[in-house]
């Protein structure tokens, strides 16, 4: 059986060999980019900043990448915290850093996207970088990420599309999205979302589109990626 991956790398080769322009959509956070180390830093920095309180040093301590899911309270919670004002404290701490492009460095690429990146433009594709971190805080540390870690950027083909503004809604945002795509004239080859509502969503706009759903952390909305999606882990055959 062939992999998954390869799906949009043969829509790409036909739709360059059709002349038309294929567009690979990529989500960033928990589908090209782990989040884990951002979110393990800046709860070792809230253990540093309540070092009166040495319990919650004690705790982080033990934790490592793999215990970061969606959200740090809910890691620090599962690891036995359950001061709810000191979740609160943390609650806001985390805000205050993981929107910013300050602590985007410590982003690391999920294994095997960079060179599945190049494999799509090198075929032909526009790589569509589509993510809701926004403009006015995440637009350098996002193109530093991409740039750092050698993803294909700025030799044309290839697009970064942030969020305007913070507090537009996600749903807003991936409408506008959805339409600056369509402007393109080319067609979407395929799409890697890790939130089931933004991979449904992109599929019910481009239903020819391979579908990928990256099985990593996602909110706790209640939706279910389609019965089409093809489920990955990272980007490794
Ligand atoms: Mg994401």
């Amino acid at each position: 059986m062939t992999h998954p991956l390869e799906q949009a790398l043969a829509n790409v080769g036909s739709m360059t060999e059709a002349g038309t322009l294929p567009i690979i959509v990529l989500d960033l956070d928990s589908t090209l980019f782990d989040t884990a180390p951002r979110n393990l830093r800046i709860l070792r920095e809230f253990a540093l900043s309540n070092h009166h309180k040495p319990d919650i040093a004690a705790v982080v301590d033990t934790m490592s990448l793999a215990d970061m899911g969606w959200n740090v309270t809910g890691a620090l919670k599962k690891a036995g915290v359950d001061d709810d004002e000191l979740l609160a404290a943390l609650k806001k701490f985390w805000a205050q850093r993981f929107f910013t492009d300050e602590y985007l460095a410590f982003d690391e690429p999920s294994p095997g996207a960079v060179s599945y990146c190049h494999e799509l433009w090198n075929a032909g594709a526009l790589l569509y970088y589509l993510t809701g971190r926004h403009i006015g805080g995440m637009e350098l540390g996002t193109l530093r990420n991409l740039v750092r870690h050698n993803f294909p950027w700025g030799s044309g083909r290839t697009v970064m599309h942030l969020k305007p503004s913070f507090h537009q809604s996600d749903e807003e945002f991936k409408q506008d999205a959805i339409r600056a795509i369509e402007s393109l004239g080319g067609q979407v080859a395929a799409a890697f979302e890790n939130e089931p509502a933004n991979c449904n969503l992109l599929h019910a706009a481009f239903p020819n589109a391979a579908s990928y759903f990256l099985d990593t952390v996602h909110s706790p909305r209640p939706d279910r990626p389609h019965e089409a999606a093809l489920w990955l882990k990272d980007f490794r055959r």
